[in-house]
């Protein structure tokens, strides 16, 4: 999937632009790219943040969620936080 259609998909599932959405799409591809790995149709990959749940994390989580395919529903995806 190019750029410019996860963004799209990412404006659509987000809701609002902001910066934080496109840098958790990046962040996703690079993360993918490293692991030689292409974007869940299931439950193919997990994710695991630590982000935490400010505003501009769950913005960047959104995108995370739009680049690897990995989602709350699906149950691929956790968030937590450094210590
Ligand atoms: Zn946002």
């Amino acid at each position: 999937m190019q750029l410019e259609e996860l963004y799209e998909m990412g404006l659509k599932f987000h809701g609002h632009k902001c910066p934080a959405m496109p840098l958790g799409i990046r962040a996703g591809l690079a993360a993918m790219k490293v692991l030689g790995v292409e974007r869940a149709k299931d439950k193919e990959l997990m994710v695991i943040s630590e982000t935490g749940k400010g505003h501009a994390a769950g913005c960047f989580l959104d995108g995370i969620m739009v680049a690897t395919g990995c989602t709350y529903g699906k149950s691929n995806i956790v968030n937590g936080q450094l210590k």
